[in-house]
Protein backbone atom coordinates (compact mmCIF):
# COMPACT_ATOMS: atom_id res chain seq x y z
CA UNK A 1 0.00 0.00 0.00
CA UNK A 2 2.63 2.35 0.99
CA UNK A 3 4.62 1.82 -1.90
CA UNK A 4 1.65 2.33 -4.17
CA UNK A 5 1.32 5.79 -2.95
CA UNK A 6 5.05 6.18 -3.23
CA UNK A 7 5.05 5.68 -6.77
CA UNK A 8 1.97 7.44 -7.29
CA UNK A 9 3.75 10.76 -5.21
CA UNK A 10 6.80 9.96 -7.76
CA UNK A 11 4.72 10.16 -10.25
CA UNK A 12 2.78 13.06 -9.66
CA UNK A 13 6.28 15.04 -8.94
CA UNK A 14 7.66 14.12 -12.32
CA UNK A 15 4.42 15.30 -14.11
CA UNK A 16 4.50 18.27 -11.83
CA UNK A 17 8.30 18.87 -13.17
CA UNK A 18 7.85 18.63 -16.43
CA UNK A 19 5.16 20.88 -16.54
CA UNK A 20 6.79 23.94 -14.13
CA UNK A 21 9.72 23.12 -15.82
CA UNK A 22 9.86 26.82 -16.82
CA UNK A 23 8.83 28.47 -13.64
CA UNK A 24 11.68 25.51 -11.41
CA UNK A 25 14.22 27.43 -13.68
CA UNK A 26 13.03 30.57 -12.80
CA UNK A 27 13.07 29.98 -9.19
CA UNK A 28 16.36 28.38 -9.26
CA UNK A 29 18.14 31.04 -10.91
CA UNK A 30 16.24 33.87 -8.73
CA UNK A 31 17.43 31.74 -5.88
CA UNK A 32 20.97 30.73 -6.73
CA UNK A 33 22.91 30.49 -3.87
CA UNK A 34 20.34 29.20 -1.66
CA UNK A 35 18.85 26.44 -4.42
CA UNK A 36 22.82 25.79 -4.85
CA UNK A 37 23.23 25.11 -1.29
CA UNK A 38 19.74 22.96 -1.43
CA UNK A 39 21.10 20.75 -3.76
CA UNK A 40 24.26 19.98 -2.00
CA UNK A 41 22.60 19.28 0.81
CA UNK A 42 20.16 16.65 -1.20
CA UNK A 43 23.22 15.06 -2.82
CA UNK A 44 24.93 14.87 0.79
CA UNK A 45 22.35 13.44 2.37
CA UNK A 46 20.98 11.37 -0.63
CA UNK A 47 24.03 9.50 -2.44
CA UNK A 48 21.97 6.35 -3.12
CA UNK A 49 19.71 8.36 -5.03
CA UNK A 50 21.87 10.36 -6.59
CA UNK A 51 24.10 7.48 -7.69
CA UNK A 52 20.49 5.35 -9.51
CA UNK A 53 19.86 8.63 -10.75
CA UNK A 54 23.18 9.68 -12.40
CA UNK A 55 23.22 5.37 -13.46
CA UNK A 56 19.77 6.26 -15.31
CA UNK A 57 20.31 9.29 -17.18
CA UNK A 58 23.79 7.95 -18.55
CA UNK A 59 21.94 4.60 -19.81
CA UNK A 60 18.73 7.26 -21.04
CA UNK A 61 21.51 9.57 -22.89
CA UNK A 62 24.55 7.11 -23.71
CA UNK A 63 24.55 8.14 -27.57
CA UNK A 64 24.03 11.74 -26.77
CA UNK A 65 26.77 11.54 -23.82
CA UNK A 66 29.44 10.24 -26.12
CA UNK A 67 29.00 12.52 -28.38
CA UNK A 68 29.64 15.72 -25.90
CA UNK A 69 32.35 13.48 -24.33
CA UNK A 70 33.85 13.29 -28.02
CA UNK A 71 33.56 17.08 -28.72
CA UNK A 72 34.75 18.29 -25.44
CA UNK A 73 37.87 15.93 -26.13
CA UNK A 74 38.80 17.58 -29.04
CA UNK A 75 37.84 21.33 -28.05
CA UNK A 76 40.04 20.86 -25.24
CA UNK A 77 42.65 18.08 -26.89
CA UNK A 78 46.04 20.29 -25.47
CA UNK A 79 44.68 21.62 -22.37
CA UNK A 80 44.28 17.57 -21.38
CA UNK A 81 47.53 16.64 -22.98
CA UNK A 82 48.93 19.35 -20.65
CA UNK A 83 46.78 18.15 -17.70
CA UNK A 84 48.06 14.43 -18.71
CA UNK A 85 51.35 15.47 -18.59
CA UNK A 86 51.54 17.45 -14.99
CA UNK A 87 49.53 14.65 -13.78
CA UNK A 88 52.20 12.45 -14.55
CA UNK A 89 54.73 14.08 -13.39
CA UNK A 90 52.96 14.88 -9.90
CA UNK A 91 52.28 11.06 -9.65
CA UNK A 92 55.08 9.56 -10.34
CA UNK A 93 55.83 7.96 -7.04
CA UNK A 94 52.08 7.08 -6.39
CA UNK A 95 52.28 5.25 -9.88
CA UNK A 96 55.40 3.41 -9.35
CA UNK A 97 54.07 2.22 -5.92
CA UNK A 98 50.84 1.09 -8.03
CA UNK A 99 52.91 -0.37 -10.79
CA UNK A 100 55.08 -2.35 -7.70
CA UNK A 101 51.82 -3.79 -5.85
CA UNK A 102 50.27 -4.87 -9.07
CA UNK A 103 53.66 -5.98 -11.21
CA UNK A 104 52.59 -9.57 -11.86
CA UNK A 105 48.96 -8.32 -12.98
CA UNK A 106 50.53 -5.70 -14.87
CA UNK A 107 52.71 -8.49 -16.32
CA UNK A 108 50.27 -11.12 -17.23
CA UNK A 109 48.27 -8.09 -19.52
CA UNK A 110 51.67 -7.10 -21.33
CA UNK A 111 51.58 -10.63 -21.89
CA UNK A 112 47.98 -11.42 -23.31
CA UNK A 113 48.68 -7.96 -25.45
CA UNK A 114 51.78 -8.83 -26.73
CA UNK A 115 50.40 -12.96 -27.37
CA UNK A 116 47.35 -10.64 -29.49
CA UNK A 117 49.07 -8.37 -31.03
CA UNK A 118 52.47 -9.89 -32.10
CA UNK A 119 53.49 -7.62 -35.41
CA UNK A 120 52.87 -4.35 -33.19
CA UNK A 121 54.81 -5.64 -30.30
CA UNK A 122 57.62 -6.24 -32.31
CA UNK A 123 57.07 -2.78 -34.35
CA UNK A 124 57.26 -1.01 -31.16
CA UNK A 125 60.69 -3.06 -29.99
CA UNK A 126 62.01 -1.69 -33.14
CA UNK A 127 61.62 1.35 -32.79
CA UNK A 128 62.18 1.74 -29.00
CA UNK A 129 65.56 0.75 -30.57
CA UNK A 130 66.00 2.63 -33.17
CA UNK A 131 65.23 5.51 -30.63
CA UNK A 132 67.70 4.64 -28.46
CA UNK A 133 70.50 5.49 -30.97
CA UNK A 134 68.54 7.98 -31.75
CA UNK A 135 67.89 7.87 -35.74
CA UNK A 136 65.27 8.96 -37.66
CA UNK A 137 62.11 5.63 -36.67
CA UNK A 138 58.83 5.87 -38.51
CA UNK A 139 58.49 2.86 -40.23
CA UNK A 140 54.91 1.26 -39.37
CA UNK A 141 53.47 -2.09 -39.28
CA UNK A 142 51.77 -1.38 -42.98
CA UNK A 143 54.71 0.16 -44.18
CA UNK A 144 56.56 -3.42 -43.65
CA UNK A 145 53.71 -4.83 -44.65
CA UNK A 146 54.13 -2.94 -48.11
CA UNK A 147 57.98 -4.10 -48.19
CA UNK A 148 57.66 -7.68 -47.72
CA UNK A 149 54.64 -7.90 -50.53
CA UNK A 150 57.26 -5.73 -52.80
CA UNK A 151 59.79 -8.49 -52.14
CA UNK A 152 57.30 -11.47 -52.74
CA UNK A 153 57.52 -12.29 -49.50
CA UNK A 154 61.53 -13.63 -50.28
CA UNK A 155 64.60 -12.78 -48.18
CA UNK A 156 65.92 -9.74 -50.01
CA UNK A 157 69.84 -11.20 -50.30
CA UNK A 158 68.97 -15.46 -51.07
CA UNK A 159 65.44 -14.95 -52.55
CA UNK A 160 64.40 -17.66 -50.54
CA UNK A 161 60.49 -17.39 -49.68
CA UNK A 162 60.01 -17.42 -46.44
CA UNK A 163 57.13 -17.32 -43.76
CA UNK A 164 59.23 -15.23 -40.65
CA UNK A 165 61.27 -12.33 -42.52
CA UNK A 166 63.03 -10.04 -40.14
CA UNK A 167 63.85 -6.61 -40.79
CA UNK A 168 67.15 -5.80 -41.96
CA UNK A 169 68.71 -2.21 -41.89
CA UNK A 170 70.17 -1.66 -45.42
CA UNK A 171 72.17 0.58 -44.03
CA UNK A 172 72.83 -0.63 -40.55
CA UNK A 173 71.57 1.35 -37.05
CA UNK A 174 74.92 1.56 -35.40
CA UNK A 175 76.21 3.01 -39.05
CA UNK A 176 73.29 6.13 -38.72
CA UNK A 177 71.01 3.98 -40.92
CA UNK A 178 67.01 4.69 -40.17
CA UNK A 179 64.56 2.81 -39.52
CA UNK A 180 62.43 3.59 -42.19
CA UNK A 181 60.65 2.41 -45.51
CA UNK A 182 63.66 3.29 -47.83
CA UNK A 183 66.45 1.69 -44.89
CA UNK A 184 64.50 -1.76 -44.46
CA UNK A 185 64.42 -4.83 -46.38
CA UNK A 186 63.13 -8.56 -45.26
CA UNK A 187 65.50 -11.33 -44.85
CA UNK A 188 65.63 -14.39 -43.47
CA UNK A 189 67.00 -15.21 -40.21
CA UNK A 190 70.24 -17.12 -41.46
CA UNK A 191 70.67 -14.06 -44.18
CA UNK A 192 70.38 -11.56 -41.82
CA UNK A 193 72.78 -12.52 -38.63
CA UNK A 194 75.47 -12.94 -41.41
CA UNK A 195 75.58 -9.67 -42.77
CA UNK A 196 75.78 -8.30 -39.56
CA UNK A 197 76.64 -4.58 -38.93
CA UNK A 198 78.02 -4.73 -42.56
CA UNK A 199 76.23 -2.65 -45.43
CA UNK A 200 74.47 -4.41 -47.97
CA UNK A 201 75.44 -5.09 -51.25
CA UNK A 202 74.73 -2.55 -54.10
CA UNK A 203 72.16 -4.13 -55.92
CA UNK A 204 70.12 -3.96 -52.90
CA UNK A 205 70.11 -0.20 -53.26
CA UNK A 206 68.14 -0.39 -56.44
CA UNK A 207 65.53 -2.23 -55.33
CA UNK A 208 65.14 0.02 -52.36
CA UNK A 209 64.98 2.77 -54.56
CA UNK A 210 62.86 1.38 -56.86
CA UNK A 211 60.34 1.14 -53.37
CA UNK A 212 60.80 4.62 -52.59
CA UNK A 213 59.44 5.25 -55.54
CA UNK A 214 56.25 3.56 -55.05
ZN1 LIG B 1 68.22 -15.16 -46.93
Amino acid sequence: MRNRDKAKEKEYNKRYYQEHREQAHCYYEANREQSRKQSHHYRETHPEQVREYQKHYQREHREQLLKQRCLWYQANREKIREYNKHYHQEHRIQARCYRKANRERERENLRRWRKANPEQHREHCRRRHAKLVSVIHNLTVKEWQHIKEIYDHRCAYCGEKKKKLTQDHVVPISKGGSHTISNVVPACQSCNSRKGTGEAPAFQRILILALEGN
